[in-house]
């Protein structure tokens, strides 16, 4: 191109961004099948379509690579498949191992447990005929907070739930926001009459996973500036804003406490310590306490928006993030998250688009050694650790 040429060009693309205020000559009136460059008279009361009929189709050409089976064999760590509280639908057992062995899925982690006969019909459906290809948690029961004696009943309960084969306990949300001992108060997580529980969670060598707070949004007014108005909007009863409830810092703080009152205990800080959006909270949280590991459960859409961030974040803590789905069971599903943590794919939808906010994701193209302890090592790693080989044996 000439330099003539250059020059008249940027003349020409001058006049394009020039605002339209400011034109040198009138411009022609757009009513009269000429292209202008002002907007259209009442343009914003013509743009009366409602968000929730509004799917654009991206016109980018970008590649998409899809990765049918993961690159290393993974372990799911979160998730609720055939669970004992229900959480999702029942599926045939062997249709969750053909998904599983469809993705290269070898282990699934079915959180929702719960205890005593439910637990065992969960082991009894679930682990015992697929040796290897499943491991159950199980739960504290708060219906018997006010009995003067829980935390004896509770560490009881918990080394019944290991004889039977659990390997793991979960803790719901409700802990901290919905718990309460009959005076009407709240069980604060780092309550001392749970203390014993964690101790023994340490003395069996079985993790805790923990579900504390939920998405910054939630805590936040349910309007027009809210980035999961939709979801919150599904969901009224998903937000936490009001002088009612806590606030997300202080649970997380109490939560914190709790980790660090118990260095012998491994948790799991589900859903990335519940603060994906702010990853400088989460590196000091595992910068200072080296008992806490994190999964990625159902924040996939908080991660793959942030794609440099989110990439660096698990370079630096490659040892301490395990893979966690926590949306149900399917080959979509599984292939959709591998795709993030794979290629450099760049804006995408994640697995549940639009349910968490109108984002798209990216990928991270995560570098081998880095996606096989995501994958699968380093949660060998926290389910080596079991002790409780005597209560095993017990049964
Ligand atoms: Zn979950």
């Amino acid at each position: 191109m000439s330099i003539k040429l250059i020059v008249s060009y940027c003349f020409f693309l001058a006049a394009l961004a020039r605002p339209a205020g400011q034109s040198a000559a009138p411009q022609p009136d757009q009513s009269q099948g000429q292209i202008g460059y002002k907007s259209a008279a009442g343009a914003d009361e013509k743009k009366t379509l409602l968000l929730k009929d509004f799917h654009p189709v991206s016109m980018l050409h970008a590649p998409a690579h899809n990765v049918d089976r993961a690159k290393y064999y993974v372990i799911d760590v979160h998730n609720h498949v055939n669970d004992a509280m229900r959480i999702d639908d029942h599926m045939a057992p062997r249709r969750v191992v053909e998904i599983m062995d469809n993705t290269n899925v070898k282990t699934v982690v079915i959180l929702t447990g719960m205890w005593g006969d439910k637990l065992q019909q969960v082991i009894d459906e679930m682990v015992k005929p697929y040796p290897g290809r499943f491991i159950v948690f199980s739960q504290i029961d708060f219906s018997k907070i006010d009995d003067p004696n829980y935390s004896q009943e509770m560490v009881a309960q918990l080394d019944d739930t290991v004889a039977r084969g659990a390997r793991g306990l979960k803790q719901l949300k409700d802990l901290g926001l919905g718990v309460r001992d009959k005076s009407g108060k709240l069980i604060a997580i780092d309550d001392p009459r749970l203390d014993p529980i964690w101790e023994e969670c340490g003395r069996l060598g079985i993790p805790v996973s923990i579900h504390s707070t939920d998405p910054e949004a939630f805590f936040r007014p349910v309007d027009n500036t809210n980035e999961r108005y939709e979801e919150l909007t599904e969901h009224p009863d998903w937000s936490f804003y009001g002088p009612e409830f806590p606030t997300k810092e202080s649970l997380l703080a109490a939560r914190d406490r709790m980790f660090a009152k118990h260095p012998h205990t491994t948790f799991v800080a589900l859903h990335m310590a519940n603060w994906p959006e702010n990853l400088d909270y989460v590196s000091h949280l595992l910068d200072t306490l080296p008992n806490v590991m994190v999964e990625f459960g159902a924040r996939e859409a908080e991660l793959g928006r942030q794609p440099r961030r989110a990439r660096e974040f698990f370079i630096k803590y490659q040892d301490r993030i395990m893979f966690g789905t926590d949306n149900g069971m399917d080959e979509a599903m599984y292939r959709n998250h591998f795709r993030w943590l794979e290629t450099g794919d760049e804006s995408f939808d994640y697995w549940g688009y639009p349910g968490q906010g109108r984002w798209e994701i990216y990928g991270m193209e995560l570098p081998d050694s880095v996606l096989e302890k995501i994958y699968h090592k380093n949660a060998e790693r926290i389910f080596g650790q079991f002790r409780g080989e005597a209560l095993a044996r017990g049964k």
